[in-house]
């Protein structure tokens, strides 16, 4: 153990922190397709993304071609509270596997919110507190993200209104009152409070919520609401920018010993973690400096990537969202009861799914009791309690590490560790009691979803 001279956390010093974004759009030859007004089918403008959205965080939007955007000086104030974050060498994994593989993990848990979700709602806070805006709406499904940004805006002084999908607001009463701690006002997503949260009530009695339900609420609260702009969590060109902090600080770190990775392994949701750490990395492909195989986790019920179509869709239920390209099930998918592990939004980054399409990136989905199953390992060995969507990661990363003990090679893996799991126990219950099960949705069910996208430009 302990062979070489790595330490097993490389930690950077306050100075090496990145000082900007890295904007991976200004390197890729196939920008991502724009996002287009439903009603026109026009790529949306500034000005018709100002009805929801703070302005500076439009200019980061629709920026292709800034390589570099400066990180203001109250931001990285904010990140200096908890960052850098650690880059750890798992070395108990390794003895544990026997594999001959090196295996690293970038681990984002270590703030409040307990996920990598602060390094863009700080961002996002900021832009809306420096436009003079009163508050910001959001949606938030497990709650993480609702939680950073109930952070984020407590720091500020900004007002903070959460719609949470109900059947979290209701399985997990803790997150709901730490957002409610940090000052936000949480509303369980459908509520009656908004004219399209009425209108799924009416047309689905006793639905327990979508993340797309939740963010058509978010949005009429905002439009409905005075000096208040909408922020999204994930998806968007613009958070995976404020996510690049991940790759950029992983990226120093390994360089300072002389560590080149071989495989880059991250969970997939809406892609934000996953786009942010192998940004820096993806912008060496593009230019053709180095190569790395990059995999992209998801959960089998729900496969965007692995299953999805390549298409315009909606990002919200209530279809009141521009239009997306992207790997996307359908905005009416909705991922089976039993599905406990997260990383459950129907579609895909736009940037991610650029990347993908043209055969930059790789993807797998996994099953949710293997994914338990990593966790576990994990846990006992590494200390940390993972979240189960970055439990995704971490199944791909043994699975890499095993396929080296077989051929014998010492390959560098690096994945990351995008939370802890501390409010997820009730699926480790279910794991743990042995009653956990997976599902895999149909080729039927998938297509129900397809049916639902709409015409094509
Ligand atoms: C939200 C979240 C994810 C998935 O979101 P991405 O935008 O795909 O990164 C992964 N891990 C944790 C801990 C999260 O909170």
């Amino acid at each position: 153990m302990n062979d070489n001279k790595i330490p097993y956390k490389i930690y950077l010093s306050e100075d090496e922190i990145p000082k900007q974004w890295y904007n991976v759009r200004a390197d890729m030859k196939n920008k991502p397709a724009p996002l287009l007004n439903p009603a026109t089918l026009k790529p949306m403008t500034a000005e018709e993304l100002g009805a929801v959205f703070c302005d500076e965080l439009i200019k980061q939007e629709l920026d292709d071609n800034t390589k570099w955007i400066d990180i203001p000086d109250d931001i990285l104030s904010f990140y200096k509270m908890y960052r850098p974050s650690p880059l750890v060498r798992a070395y108990c994994l390794e003895e544990k596997l026997k594999t001959p593989a090196k295996i690293y993990y970038k681990f984002e848990g270590n703030n409040t919110s307990g996920s990598h979700k602060l390094n863009s709602a700080i961002a996002q806070a900021y832009y809306a507190k420096k436009q003079g805006l009163k508050g910001v709406t959001t949606e938030t499904g497990a709650g993480q993200w609702g939680t950073a940004l109930s952070m984020a805006c407590a720091y500020l002084g900004l007002d903070c209104l959460v719609y949470m999908v109900k059947v979290s607001y209701e399985q997990k009463p803790f997150r709901r009152e730490v957002m409610r701690t940090y000052g936000a006002t949480v509303t369980p997503s459908p509520s009656d409070t908004t004219e399209v949260g009425r209108k799924i009530l009416a047309e689905f009695p006793g639905t327990t919520g979508s993340l797309g339900c939740a963010i058509s609420e978010a949005v009429e609260a905002e439009a409905t609401r005075e000096g208040y702009k909408y922020v999204l969590g994930s998806v968007l060109n613009q958070v995976l920018l404020h996510q690049t902090i991940i790759g950029l600080e992983t990226h120093t770190a390994l360089k300072k010993y002389d560590i080149k990775p071989d495989i880059i392994i991250g969970c997939a949701g809406g892609g934000s973690n996953l786009g942010g750490l192998i940004s820096p990395f993806m912008g060496e492909k593009l230019r053709g400096e180095a190569d790395y195989r990059i995999i992209a986790v998801e959960p089998a019920s729900c496969p965007s990537f692995t299953r999805g179509k390549f298409a315009y869709d909606f990002c919200d239920t209530g279809k009141i969202c521009p239009l997306a390209k992207m790997y996307t099930l359908g905005s009416q998918f909705i991922p089976s009861p039993n599905h406990a592990g997260g990383l459950r939004f129907h579609g895909m980054s736009p940037i991610l799914s650029q990347l993908y399409h043209d055969g930059l990136m790789e993807a797998v989905a996994v099953e949710q009791t293997s994914v338990f199953e990593a966790a576990t390992t994990f846990a006992r060995v590494e200390g940390i309690l993972p979240a189960p969507e970055s439990s995704h990661a971490i199944r791909v990363a043994i699975d890499e590490a095993l396929k080296c003990k077989e051929t014998g090679e010492e390959k560098t893996i690096v994945f990351g560790l995008t939370g802890t799991g501390y409010f997820d126990m009730v699926a480790y219950q279910k794991y743990n009691d042995g009653a956990m099960s997976d599902y895999i949705p149909t080729d039927a069910e998938i297509e129900k979803g397809f049916a639902g996208l709409p015409a094509q430009p």
